[in-house]
Order: structure tokens, then C-alpha cells, then sequence
């Protein structure tokens, strides 16, 4: 079920517990400000989940009460997840659902990098 994109951090959310070490996951690569691991339903050859370290809803969250750190932290860490996929020249998506009307499941801000092949067309109509 989709979940909103603002309101109070749910710490018992999947990713928290991925970011806990309570459960495993695929990982790609850890620092200070982000955790990557590959999802564990893949949509395409290349499908890794980026989060942030800090308890965050979502982009809508992110975006007002991260630092500038963070916030710098967070998306430089997206860009090396995908040159460790060699996707900047094919390229890729990056998707990041906020809230209902997105379809949003975790309530944890998560970017999704996305590539190895042609993705088609940007949203089903
Ligand atoms: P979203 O709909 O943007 O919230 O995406 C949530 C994503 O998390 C989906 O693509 C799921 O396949 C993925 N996911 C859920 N649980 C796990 C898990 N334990 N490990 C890796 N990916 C997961």
C-alpha cells in the first residue's frame, strides 16, 4: 500500500531495519551519508535503492530538513552508484516516488537507479 510522502518517521520501516543491519541486503555501496543495496524485486538489469542515513520520509521530507551535507552526501553517493554500473554514458533513470499518489511502499526517502537497457517511456499512461 502506498504510504505518504510527509509525517512523522516510522522507524520500524523496511530500510530502517536494512540501515540497523536487522535485515541483509545486496549491498553496493556504504558511507556516511547513504547506503546502496540492489532492490529486491528488480525492474531492470541494473536496479540499486539508494537511502540516506538519517531518518527521512521521503524527498518531500529530505528536501526541508536534511543539511547541506547530507543532501550533497546523499546525491553524490546516486551519482557513484551509477558509474560503478558504467551508466552515465547509455544512461539511466533515477526515481524517486513521494507519497500516495506515487505509489510509495517504504516510508524511508529512497532514490532508485535504474539501467542496463532502453527503459521506454517515462511513465505508462
Ligand atoms: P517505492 O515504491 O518507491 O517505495 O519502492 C520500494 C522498493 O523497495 C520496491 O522496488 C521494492 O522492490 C523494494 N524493496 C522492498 N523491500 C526490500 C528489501 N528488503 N530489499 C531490497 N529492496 C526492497
Amino acid at each position: 500500500m502506498a504510504v505518504s510522502g510527509i509525517g512523522k518517521y516510522d522507524p520500524n520501516n523496511i530500510f530502517a531495519k536494512i540501515l540497523r543491519g536487522e535485515i541483509p541486503c545486496k549491498k553496493v555501496i556504504e558511507n556516511d551519508w547513504a547506503l546502496a543495496f540492489h532492490d529486491i524485486a528488480p525492474k531492470a538489469p541494473v536496479h540499486v535503492l539508494v537511502i540516506p542515513k538519517g531518518p527521512y520520509v521521503s524527498f518531500a521530507d529530505f528536501s526541508q530538513r536534511a543539511s547541506d551535507k547530507e543532501i550533497a552526501g546523499f546525491f553524490k553517493t546516486a551519482g557513484d552508484v551509477a558509474r560503478m554500473f558504467d551508466l552515465d554514458a547509455p544512461g539511466y533513470r533515477m526515481i524517486g516516488n513521494v507519497g500516495p499518489d506515487s505509489g510509495q511502499e517504504v516510508p524511508h526517502f529512497h532514490v532508485h537507479i535504474l539501467g542496463g537497457r532502453p527503459l521506454g517511456p517515462m511513465l505508462v499512461e
